[in-house]
């Protein structure tokens, strides 16, 4: 932890915040293979490694996909101490028994509201805590959730600040992928500069994706990383918009964002 500082939204979750100077992302769920060897599915999860603190966030559909993923990529999923899952759709927390099974007691397991209880009771038959949070909550390694969006389905994502750069990770982003990166900017009085995970454009028009990117290039969004439940349309319309700048995600696939 090189910074500490504070932010008004913050004291409103009762959180201090802390700069991390740089971060891991391994894509360990995914509709798509990044790497040879891999499996792909239908789900999200990914790894997030920073300042020495571990968190995985999403955990796809099937445990033993997750966990032959986990392994593949030289990831020991008993050492995760906090997990984080979006939101109550099994293709985000069906994954979490291989990670329980493994696990350390006391993990923390940060839940959406309508998580179903046999999934709660497994975790703490793990010996584990779920917890709901109810704000923006900071966590271990200066990672934060951006609390519980959305009228219908109940979702969170994570954000992560490098010090250079802020990173927002969604799940399915069912409240709006612009809505979430508006809560993420309000949250962290800051740009968000990359967005990863699922966008849930699937259906939309081109028109409506078209707007959708233009909403982040107004709101200051450098790079993207669509993926999962995106659509193949959609993350092709980004590929051509960002260039460059666009993330191509997939299991097995590694990010440094210094
Ligand atoms: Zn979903
Ligand atoms: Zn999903």
């Amino acid at each position: 932890m090189s910074r500490r500082i504070w932010f008004s939204a913050l004291a409103m979750a009762g959180g201090s915040f802390c700069l991390i100077s740089a971060v891991k992302v391994t894509v360990l769920y995914d509709n798509t293979i990044h790497t040879p060897g891999t499996r792909a599915d239908w789900g999200f999860s990914c790894l997030i490694e920073s300042s020495g603190h571990t968190l995985l966030f999403d955990t796809g559909t099937l445990p033993y996909i997750l966990a032959d993923n986990a392994k593949k990529a030289g990831v020991d999923l008993g050492a995760i101490p906090q997990v984080v899952i979006s939101h109550g759709h099994r293709d985000h927390f069906g994954g979490l028994p291989a990670v329980l099974r493994v696990a350390s007691r006391g993990i923390r397991v940060y839940i959406p509201p309508n998580l179903p209880e046999a999934m709660r009771q497994k975790i703490a038959a793990a010996g584990g805590t779920a917890v709901v949070p109810q704000n923006p909550l900071t966590l271990e390694g200066g990672m934060m959730t951006t609390g519980f969006l959305g009228d219908g389905i109940p979702e969170q994502g994570l954000i992560l600040m490098t010090g250079k750069q802020n990173v927002l990770i969604t799940g399915c982003s069912h409240p709006g992928i612009v809505n979430m990166v508006r809560q993420a900017r309000t949250i962290i009085k800051a740009n968000v500069d990359v967005v990863l995970g699922g966008f849930h454009l699937a259906g939309h028009s081109q028109k409506a994706v078209t707007d959708i990117i233009r909403q982040f290039r107004l709101l200051g969004v450098r790079r993207a990383g669509p993926t999962h439940c995106t659509g193949e349309a959609a993350i092709d319309a980004f590929r051509k918009a960002y260039g460059k700048n666009f993330i191509a995600m997939g299991v097995g696939r590694v990010l440094e964002l210094e």
